[in-house]
C-alpha cells in the first residue's frame, strides 16, 4: 500500500502565478497598477523564503493590498495532487498544472543533505527503455516557473523550512532539451535573494545531447553535468537509448571532455545496470577504457523495476562483479543507493499509477 498522507484534489487556478513572473516582470507587474515597485520583492521573499502559500499569510501587506492580489494571482500555481512519504524521510509530490498536466518532484534528506529532484518536462521524449518517464513520450515543456516552484514546494517540507542543501535534475524530463526554462529557475535557486542554493551543488542529468552540452559548458556556471552513458559501445547504446544513433558516444564525451576543460568539473557518467543487457564484467573492463585519462566519476545505478517492462536488476554478484572491474582500472565509482523505494520515488512511476497507464 502507497503511505499517502495528503491529498488535496482543489480545481486547479486559472489565474498566473507569481513564479511566472521575473522579478523584474513582477515590479513591473506592481508599478502597471500603481503600486510601489519594492512590493514585487516584498512579496517574491515571501514565497521563495518564508514559504508562505498564500497571500493570507504576508502579514506586513496592508490588508486590502493581500485581497487584490489573491484576486490577481496565486503564490503557487501547481496543487499537491499526491503527497507520499517514505520510511526514510523521502518525501514525493505528485503536482498538477494548470493544465491539469502532472509531474513529480522529489525531497531526499540524508543527515544535514536535502536534495530536491525535479522535472523539466511533462513525460520525455528520450525514450529510454528502461525509463517510466518516457513512455507516453513528451507532452510539453516546463516553464521556468513550473520548474521554480518545485523547489519551493519541496523546500516547503523541510523542517523549520531549512534550505535545500542540493538539486538534481534527474525527474521526469530531458533537461537539456528545455535548457532556458531550466536556466531561469536555476537562476532564482542560486540567487541569495533567492533559494540561496550554491551552483556547484546542482547537477543536471542528461541523456547526452552534444550541442546542449557545449552550451552549458560556455555559460560559466559552476553546475555539475552528469552523462547518461548506459553502455561503454554504440551498439549496445543504440538498443538502450533511442537517440545514441544521432549522436553517438564519440561526440557526447567529446562534448563532455570540452565541459570539463571549460568549467573545471568533473563530469559523472551514469549507468544504469540492467540485469542480463549490460552488466557483465566485460561491459565494465570496456567501459573502463572508453573513460580511462579522463576525469570520469560513474555512478552505477541498479535498475529500479517498472511495472510493465521486462527488464530486471542486476543480481548482487553482477553489480559487485561491475563495480570491482572499474576500481581495478582505477575508476572512479559508486553505486547509487536506493531512496524511497516504497514510494515509487524513480521518476516517473507515480505518475503513471494515478494516470492509470
Ligand atoms: N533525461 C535525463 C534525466 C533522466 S533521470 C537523463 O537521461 O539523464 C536521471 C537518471 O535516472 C538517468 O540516468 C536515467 O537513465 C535514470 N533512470 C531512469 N529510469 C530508471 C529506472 N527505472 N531505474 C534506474 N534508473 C533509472
Amino acid at each position: 500500500m502507497l503511505p499517502i498522507i495528503r491529498k488535496t484534489a482543489d480545481a486547479v487556478q486559472e489565474l498566473p502565478a507569481l513564479l511566472d513572473f521575473s522579478a523584474q516582470a513582477l515590479r513591473e507587474w506592481f508599478q502597471q497598477r500603481g503600486k510601489p515597485a519594492m512590493r514585487a520583492r516584498q512579496v517574491r521573499r515571501w514565497v521563495l523564503e518564508a514559504g508562505a502559500e498564500s497571500f493570507e499569510q504576508m502579514t506586513d501587506l496592508p490588508r486590502s493590498l493581500r485581497r487584490d492580489l489573491a484576486a490577481a494571482l496565486v503564490p503557487l500555481g501547481t496543487r499537491i495532487e499526491r503527497h507520499l512519504q517514505a520510511a526514510d524521510r523521502t518525501h514525493k509530490l505528485l503536482l498538477k498544472l494548470r493544465d491539469n498536466r502532472l509531474i513529480e518532484c522529489v525531497l531526499i534528506q540524508e543527515d544535514n543533505r536535502r536534495s530536491a529532484c525535479i522535472s523539466t518536462q511533462v513525460g520525455c521524449g528520450m525514450g529510454c527503455v528502461f525509463c517510466a518517464s518516457g513512455l507516453g513520450g513528451v507532452e510539453r515543456n516546463l516553464a521556468g516557473g513550473e520548474i521554480l516552484e518545485q523547489l519551493v514546494r519541496l523546500r516547503n517540507l523541510c523542517p523549520d523550512l531549512q534550505r535545500l542543501t542540493h538539486i538534481v535534475v534527474m525527474g521526469m524530463g530531458e533537461p537539456l532539451a528545455n535548457l532556458d526554462a531550466l536556466l531561469e529557475a536555476l537562476e532564482v535557486a542560486t540567487a541569495a535573494d533567492g533559494l540561496g542554493i550554491g551552483a556547484r551543488h546542482i547537477t543536471i542529468s542528461t541523456v547526452g545531447l552534444p550541442a546542449k552540452m557545449r552550451r552549458l559548458a560556455d555559460l560559466g556556471k559552476q553546475y555539475h553535468l552528469a552523462v547518461s552513458l548506459h553502455a561503454p559501445n554504440d551498439e549496445l547504446r543504440s538498443q538502450i537509448v533511442p537517440t545514441n544513433p544521432q549522436n553517438g558516444l564519440a561526440s557526447i564525451l567529446e562534448a563532455a571532455d570540452y565541459f570539463f576543460e571549460q568549467t573545471g568539473r568533473q563530469v559523472t557518467y551514469e549507468y544504469v545496470l540492467l540485469g542480463g543487457i549490460n552488466d557483465l564484467a566485460g561491459h565494465a573492463r570496456e567501459l573502463a577504457l572508453l573513460l580511462r585519462g579522463r576525469h570520469a566519476h560513474v555512478n552505477v545505478i541498479p535498475f529500479n523495476e517498472v511495472e510493465g517492462l521486462p527488464h530486471r536488476r542486476p543480481t548482487p554478484e553482477a553489480l559487485a562483479a561491475f563495480q570491482a572491474a572499474l576500481r581495478q582500472q582505477g575508476i572512479s565509482v559508486k553505486v547509487r543507493k536506493r531512496k524511497g523505494s516504497e514510494i515509487d520515488a524513480a521518476c516517473g512511476q507515480l505518475r503513471r499509477q494515478v494516470l492509470g497507464q
